[in-house]
Formats: C-alpha cells, structure tokens, sequence
C-alpha cells in the first residue's frame, strides 16, 4: 500500500473529534491495506513503531529533525528554525517546508509504501552506538526525501513519537470489527486485545485468519495482559451490595503495580502501562525465582518501599526514585528497598485462571508458593460485616496503606476493564474531599513573582469516559515546592500545544496549552460547583460545571495514562456523596 493513501485518510481523521465519523474513516483505510501489513498500519496510527510493551526508543532529537529538514527541503536551518517557532508542531513545519521545496532537491524522488515508512521506522529504532543519531539521521532524510508535503507532517510526527491523531484503541477496535467480522463481535476482538496487548497482531490475525484465529488468543507467558481497574463507592455498605453481602477487603498497599511474569528461565516485570521494568527490580527477578521454584507463573502485586529499621511502609513517593533510573541500582537498591505484596494470579503451571472466580485464584497462588521475606501476599479479611470491614480498614491506614479494595468472591478477572469486581474504598472517602482525585494537565498559567519565567499554576483536568474527552476541574497552584516547580517545564515541554487540545473542553483561556498526558494527585477542601469549569457541565446546575476549592499537589502519577485519571463520573458521585453527609450532619 502507498504510505499517500494512508495519510489521505489520517488527515481525514485529524479534521474530527466525532467517534463515529473516525470509525468510518478507519474502516475505509482497513478496506484497502494488504493483510500483510495492517499490523504495521495499526501501529502506525497508534503512533507506536511496536506494542507498549516492547521496549523501543526513536530516539531522534529535535535539532536532528530541524537539520534534516533543512536539507532535504533546501530551506536551511534559520528558515526551518523560524517555521518551528512560528508553528510550534514539527509536522506542519515538515509538510510546509518540503511543500517549497525547489526543483532541484525535487529530482529522483520515488513513490512511498507504507512498508518503506515501517521498515525505516525500524531502523531507526534499532540504530546503536557512537554513530547512531547520523545513522537515524539518515534514514529520517531518505524518508522526508522522498516525502509528499502531507507524508513529510505524518512521517515527521512518527518520527517524534507524537503522532496525535486523537484515535483511541477502542475506535480502533470498533473499525477492525467493521472491517472484518460484525459490529456486534467487538467486544470479542477487544478480549483478544485485552490479553495480548498487542493490536497490530490481533489485527493481522483478525484480517488473515478471521474470527475464529482471534477467539484462540491466549494469554501467555512474557506478554503483559491489560490490567484490570478498580471501580469506586463511598461506604462499605455499598461495597457490600454490589458484592452479592460478602466480599475480600485487602489492603489497598500504596506502591507501583507490577505483573510479574515467570518461568524457569525468565521473569519479566511489567507496570501497569505496560512497561517493562524488568530491569529496575533486579532483586525480584532472583526472589520470584526461589519463591516459584521452577513454577510457571503471571501474577499481579504492588510493589511497595520499605522502612528497614520499623518494617513499615513508606510513601508511594520513594518507588518513583527507582524509576527511570539507569544508573547507581545497587545504592537505589540499598536506600529504596521494596516488597512485592501479591494480590492476584491470572496463570499457573498451563492453566489460565482469569476466568476462574477470586476465591479459587487465591486458594491456588497461596498453594503454590511460601512467601519469603520480601514477596509475601496482600492482608486480607473475607466477612459479610461493614463493622468488620471498618476495623480492617482502621488498621489499614494505622499500617500506612491507603485505604480497602474489595473484591467479589465470585469474580473472574476482566483483562483491561473498570467494573465492580474490584472496589476501592479509600482513607476518610466520606469526609470533605481528604481523598485525592488523579487530574491531567491541560493548559498553564505564566508565573509571576518568584514564579516568573516557569508556570504559576496548572489548569487541571478529569476524564469523561463516555465522551472521551477532558473536561477542566481547577487551576492549581500550590502543594509544589521550588524543585518541582523548577522540574515542571521539563516534564511539560514535550507536550506543549499551540492551541488547546482538541480534545480538552475548557473555558478558561490559559497562557499555555499541552496534550493530555501528566497526571498529577491532588487533594482539595472540597467540590464546588464553579461557572469557570467544564467538568460536569450542566449536570448539577445549568452553565455551571464542579471544581475543587482549595487543590493542592500532593505527587506525581506517572504510573497512570490520562484516560486513567480520575473521570467526571467519580467526579459527581464524589459531590453527591459530599452532599449527603452534609445533610447528615445538619440532621444531627
Ligand atoms: P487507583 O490507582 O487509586 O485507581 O487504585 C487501583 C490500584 O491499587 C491498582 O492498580 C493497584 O496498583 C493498587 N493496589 C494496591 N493494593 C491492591 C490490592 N490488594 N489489590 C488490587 N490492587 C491493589
């Protein structure tokens, strides 16, 4: 296939945010491609070379792109320079420049496919060592050589890893279904996904073997499955409803999720994005392996930091030093020692058990191992009480947890999906707002005093699941300190917009804009109900949406992707809550 006529169809897709007409677009592009490479063609237009899972990095820096521009376009760098400060998106720097580009640099220039783009995509994620950023140079320029305008802006994208063409997995699952089997299969398709976590592979299968090829995707050991999310209420009595009158509390331990894959030979961490951590955990790759002993395992636990001298926990915060970190993993190891706390087993020894209920799972996984110093399993009490399960809690926060997650005895485990098979249920929920919300940034505010030259406050989002879009919440200022507050333009930078994100609703006019990406904790007084703010618009009060009164940061949610932020539903339940005790207490 010809890389024009994809991106004919992207920019089709760049002109809506409607679901509906994306799917219709997407359709048409899966009609054409080649089974052959529609896995490629998938990655593609998720803006990935390969699945999250697969570590890669194109690695190309800005000022690498900003040169081969100017060469191959003929413009040279002050002219491409000052496009990019004049556009602020590298695409629509390419697509202008190479859309001038003279008649001599026009000469011997020959078609695109979509499998030339992909195979140097590859390269350049493959190129190594002292020469590598020329080398990656060099297949960059052969593309953007050969590059149409429109290709040069979608090749360039992919190239920085921003491709933003708004599609979500779900559109894309909601077209392949279109394309290849009935409407109604999808969520067959999205299972297949949910445990493989690959979509360019169940597209392909999808597209080459039908249906029935797709139904036989497994999980399997290596290859991360989708983690399940939690739902949440405000009392254990509603907990309690929702879970047939009996259910598990475990702990909710505050620390990073990890899936820990184990064979034999082989143990491999994966976070909840999909990461692979493997190597920033050494010492879990040695103790799964004696604990396990020579089992065949997937197992899901929080990996929480540990006080030495007490044998408490610490705060999430200190994990997050680990993260990232390439270098000094034995002193990280040292100052930063974890525990593996183990909450679920979805394979043991050839058997899957996702669909085996969350009684039997744990039966299995306490069966098959003895904990060891650092991997142990979660505290659990099973009871038909909420007094019982309110003490349990008590002692949950007396140990430094965040609060219970409670899950139905019967449930199986849903790769990928929020529901109530697991509630949580978090410290003080039903006081004034002392439970955080996760929100995203969207937009900035120029600092002024000791703020000047950095951002003074954020303004803050959360996610409207059923439109998939990000509603603003608050503008938020304080809880930074001058670290952080310097460390802000680095982590927002590379998300920087030059208008509001098409995907953000917002009334407020903020002096920077960003894509939807960092997800900050933060705690506030209170929900209010705020004309400036879109979050649940029209829903409590006409023109009026909520927002937080008094937000303050609390940390840093790198481990959560922005469509896992805190959503407006939670939102509102949030307030309706904060309501009733209020009624509660002016009964009193
Ligand atoms: P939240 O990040 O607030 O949406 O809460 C869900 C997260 O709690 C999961 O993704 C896990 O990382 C974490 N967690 C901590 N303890 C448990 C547990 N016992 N069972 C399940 N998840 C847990």
């Amino acid at each position: 296939m010809q890389y024009e006529e994809i991106v004919e169809i992207y920019d089709k897709i760049a002109r809506t945010t409607k679901r509906l007409e994306m799917t219709d677009h997407l359709v048409e592009l899966f009609s054409k491609v080649d089974p052959e490479e529609i896995d490629k063609v998938v990655y593609l237009t998720q803006g990935k070379v390969y699945p999250d899972f697969i570590p890669y990095e194109l690695g190309i820096a800005e000022r690498m792109v900003i040169k081969a521009i100017a060469s191959t376009s003929g413009l040279g760098d002050n002219e491409i320079e000052r496009l990019w400060k004049e556009k602020g998106d590298m695409g629509h720097v390419a697509e202008e420049a190479i859309g001038r580009k003279t008649q001599t640099t026009l000469m011997g220039m020959s078609e695109l496919s979509v499998e030339k783009v992909y195979e140097n995509l590859e390269k350049i994620t493959k190129a190594s060592g002292p020469n590598s950023q020329d080398i990656k140079m060099r297949y960059f320029s052969d593309l953007m050589h050969n590059a149409k305008p429109v290709e040069a802006k979608y090749i360039t994208r992919s190239v920085m890893g921003k491709m933003r063409l708004g599609v979500a997995d779900m559109t894309l699952i909601d077209a392949l279904a279109i394309t290849f089997a009935e409407k109604e299969q999808r969520d067959e398709i999205e299972r297949a996904y949910n445990v493989c976590s690959d979509l360019g592979m169940v597209a392909e299968t999808l597209a080459k073997e039908g249906l029935e090829e797709v139904r036989k995707i497994h999980l399997k050991v290596g290859v991360p499955i989708r983690a399940m999310l939690a739902e949440r209420l405000p009392t254990l009595e509603a907990i309690l409803e929702k879970t047939e009158g009996k259910a598990a509390f475990e702990f909710k331990y505050d620390g990073l999720r990890l899936q820990a894959h184990i064979n034999p030979d082989k143990v491999e961490l994966f976070s909840r994005r999909l990461e692979n951590m493997t190597d920033q955990f050494p010492e879990f790759k040695t103790e799964l392996k004696n604990v396990f002993q020579g089992k065949e395992a997937i197992i899901e636990g929080e990996c929480v930091p540990i006080d030495v001298n007490t044998g408490a926990f610490l705060p999430f915060q200190i994990v997050s030093h680990r993260r990232g970190r390439k270098y000094g993993l034995r002193e990280a190891q040292e100052d930063y020692p974890v525990h593996l706390v183990l909450f679920d087993c979805l394979y043991l020894d050839g058997e899957d058990l996702t669909n085996t209920p969350y009684k039997k799972r744990r039966e299995q996984l306490k069966k098959a191992i003895k904990p060891s110093e650092t991997v142990m399993f979660s505290e659990v009490l099973v009871t038909d009480d909420p007094d019982d399960a309110e003490r349990f809690f008590l002692q949950t926060i007396e140990d430094g947890s965040e609060g219970l997650i409670a899950k139905s005895l019967t449930s199986v485990y849903v790769a990928g999906s929020r529901g109530w098979n697991w509630i949580k249920y978090k410290k003080d929920y039903e006081s004034e707002m002392s439970d955080t919300v996760d929100l995203v940034v969207v937009g900035a505010f120029a600092g002024r005093g000791r703020r000047a030259g950095t951002y003074g406050a954020l303004l803050m989002a959360s996610y409207d699941e059923d439109e998939d879009r990000y509603k603003t919440f608050c503008k938020l200022g304080s809880g930074f300190d001058d670290e952080m507050l310097l460390d802000l333009p680095t982590r927002l930078d590379e998300h920087k917009l030059e208008k509001v994100h098409e995907k953000v609703d917002s009334k407020m006019k903020a002096d920077f804009w960003f894509e939807p990406a960092l997800v900050l904790e933060v705690l506030g007084a209170e929900i209010t109900i705020s004309p400036s703010h879109t979050a649940a618009l029209d829903q409590k009060r006409e023109g009026a949406g909520l927002a937080i009164r008094f937000p303050r940061f609390t940390k840093y949610r790198d481990d959560k992707a922005p469509t896992e932020a805190t959503t407006v539903k939670e939102l509102v339940s949030m307030y309706e809550s904060q309501l009733k005790k209020l009624d509660l207490q002016q009964r009193m």
